[in-house]
């Protein structure tokens, strides 16, 4: 480590200081050490380990990416009881892996990066947490893009007496039995609670801004017998895993390249919603108006059953007013409700949050970032040396697991990490050109695609900019991040 002054000097250091526990951090932990690497730490702002898994804990919460594809390539797990997991075996995978990968000394519970900022002299990262403050050489944050719940501003909101909270937080002591309640929002984490939610309530009032498009979740349990073979013949999971990456694949054809094609899957979708809702006006206004893939498509098999119950009632007129013990919907009725439930998403543009980040010369990340993170393949940033993202800009999939793009972001930035240990390099950040070609180019590859296609979603910025998604097959993105690309980086030497 390079030298610091006096008062630097008495702090605790570290090669590489990773934040967030989730499946990004312990990826990135795991890949140190089996490299050899060990001076590494993990902080974690919350008091468990599990990153979004540990978080979302809301009734019915699964992985809509089937299990054997969605955990590391390098601790695949046999045992999964369903073809989508549960959250809670999603979290306890988490758990046993920072356990089995010898990560748990590296954790730090507890312990939120509060700000940073880089010493150009010393080629090292100073972190103010809420445990005190510690150096780094290398700064790399896994902590996500859905971390940060977004709530809608809503006339009269404050003036609510009854319960309220976000899908996100879910409130388990909170007893919803006979209950009225309204969910506000219908995208991917409405769809998995509501139908959990809905036969213990008195009344479900579902407010609906754009409907989704949805179709069946091809879930089932993995029997016993699958289970053994998977757990004793190695080229078994491989296979699985192979098959399931495949049959996902497949589909950024239409995603990316002919969302015409999407025309085939909407038929589908459509077909599926007839079966369940026999009501004409129910359909209409469960029908969407924008091409499938445009947001996120939803696999989930009891919802459409569920707003035929007779106590949900599907609203899409909006919300004209919040009071005291009711919510006014767009036509003026007045509906009385005991708890309000916001399913509305994340707030992307805040992922970083309220972390305050300074690069080189007290560059600012906010300001760096006006116009959005365009970070260079995802993970470095001009202006911030030694500092890497894990599943960073323009690297989200509509299509297929994020575990990959995750093990291909990581194997980039353990091999830069590396370099600079063998080169006895004090600093490598990115060059500008670099980024801003490499910017240049996924904005143009988006723009055929069915994300561009003219529907809103949170995949795209305040500014219309999608900063969001990967526009490529996913071994596209992994063949750029095999090897560290040197020549676009500016090394610094002691
Ligand atoms: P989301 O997909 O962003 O959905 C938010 C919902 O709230 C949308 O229906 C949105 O309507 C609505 N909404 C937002 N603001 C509103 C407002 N002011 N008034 C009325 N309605 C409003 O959020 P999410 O369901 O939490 O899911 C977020 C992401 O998390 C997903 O896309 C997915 O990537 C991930 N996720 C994954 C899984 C999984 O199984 N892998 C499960 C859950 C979540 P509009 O469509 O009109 O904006």
């Amino acid at each position: 480590m390079p030298q610091q002054p006096a008062e630097a000097a008495a702090l605790p250091r570290h090669e590489v200081i990773i934040i967030g526990s989730g499946f990004a951090g312990l990826c990135m932990g795991a890949r140190l050490k089996q490299a050899g690497i060990h001076d590494f730490l993990i902080l974690e702002k919350d008091k468990e380990i599990g990153g979004t898994w540990r978080v979302n804990q809301y009734p019915g919460c699964a992985c809509d990416v089937p299990s054997h594809l969605y955990s590391f390539s390098f601790l695949q797990n046999p045992e999964w009881t369903r073809k989508y997991a549960p959250q809670r075996e999603l979290l306890a995978y988490t758990v046993k892996a920072a356990q089995d990968l010898g990560l748990m000394p590296h954790l730090r519970l507890d312990t939120a990066l509060l700000s940073a900022e880089y010493d150009e002299a010393a080629g090292a990262w100073r972190l103010h947490t809420s445990r005190g403050e510690m150096i780094a050489k290398h700064l790399v944050a896994g902590m996500g893009a859905l971390g940060r719940p977004k709530l809608p501003t809503l006339p009269g909101l404050e003036s609510f007496q009854g319960k309220t909270f976000h899908s996100q937080q879910w409130d388990h002591g909170y007893d919803l039995q006979g209950k009225r309640v309204a969910v506000i929002g219908t995208g991917a984490s409405a769809i998995q609670f509501v139908p959990e939610i809905a036969p213990k309530l008195a009344q479900l009032d579902l407010y609906q801004r754009t409907p989704p498009w949805i179709l069946p979740r091809p879930d089932r349990a993995i029997s016993d017998a699958e289970r053994w073979l998977l757990r004793h013949f190695s080229i078994s999971r491989w296979a699985y895993r192979a098959l399931n990456y495949v049959r996902n694949e497949w589909r950024y054809i239409a995603f990316g390249k002919q969302p015409a094609l999407m025309r085939a899957m909407q038929k589908l979708a459509l077909a599926y919603m007839h079966k369940h809702i026999p009501d004409p006006e129910l359909r209409r206004k469960l029908t969407p108006d924008y091409t499938m893939g445009c947001k996120r498509i939803l696999l989930v098999n009891d919802y459409y059953q569920t707003l035929t119950r007779s106590n949900v009632a599907v609203l899409s007129n909006g919300i004209r007013e919040v009071r005291a013990h009711s919510v006014i919907d767009g036509d003026g009725q007045e509906r009385a409700v005991d708890a309000i439930i916001f399913a509305t998403g994340f707030d992307l543009e805040q992922a970083l949050g309220p972390l305050e980040l300074k690069g080189r010369s007290g560059l600012c990340l906010q300001q760096a970032s006006r116009d959005g993170l365009d970070a260079y393949k995802g993970t470095t940033l001009p202006g911030f040396p030694n500092f890497y993202m894990i599943a960073g800009p323009n690297t989200g999939l509509g299509h297929n697991s994020m575990i990959y793009m995750i093990e291909s972001g990581v194997n980039y930035i353990l091999q830069a990490i590396q370099m600079t240990r063998l080169q006895r390099i004090k600093s490598l950040e990115v060059k500008a050109d670099a980024a801003g070609e490499y910017n240049r180019q996924i904005q143009q590859k988006l723009k055929g695609t069915v994300w561009n296609s003219g529907c809103k979603s949170w995949y795209l910025n305040s500014r219309g900019k999608n900063l969001t998604l990967w526009p490529g097959f996913t071994f596209e993105y992994r063949r750029i991040m095999k090897k560290f690309d040197a020549d676009q980086y500016h090394a610094r030497f002691d």
